[in-house]
């Protein structure tokens, strides 16, 4: 019997940012408590820690011409329901414990 070569199923842990096209990092959810009812019922999520990625390099402009507030926003994609959105980051190195690989 010969065996056909298959794709193998997409792995829904990879996954491009939509921004910049970079590979996204898979991030701890559950040691995150946002406490403003934004939480996550999922272990794992995606997200993008490119620095250079655009929706991040404007972030820090955005949220200080909005809120007065210094920070910016990293995608992020939830592999479980394909939820997504941006994640409010401080400075450069927020969440970046959490990364899992
Ligand atoms: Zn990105």
């Amino acid at each position: 019997m010969s065996e056909e070569q298959k794709e193998p199923a997409a792995d829904p842990m990879v996954r491009a940012c939509r921004y910049c096209g970079q590979p996204m990092s898979k991030w701890l959810a559950t040691h995150n408590d946002w406490g403003d009812g934004m939480g996550f019922c999922t272990d794992i999520m995606l997200v993008c820690f490119n620095d250079e990625c655009p929706i991040y390099v404007k972030g820090w402009n955005t949220l200080y011409d909005k809120y007065r507030k210094v920070g910016s926003v990293r995608h992020f994609y939830n592999p479980d329901d394909g939820f997504q959105g941006v994640l409010p980051v401080g400075h450069k190195d927020a969440l970046r414990g959490d990364i899992v690989e």
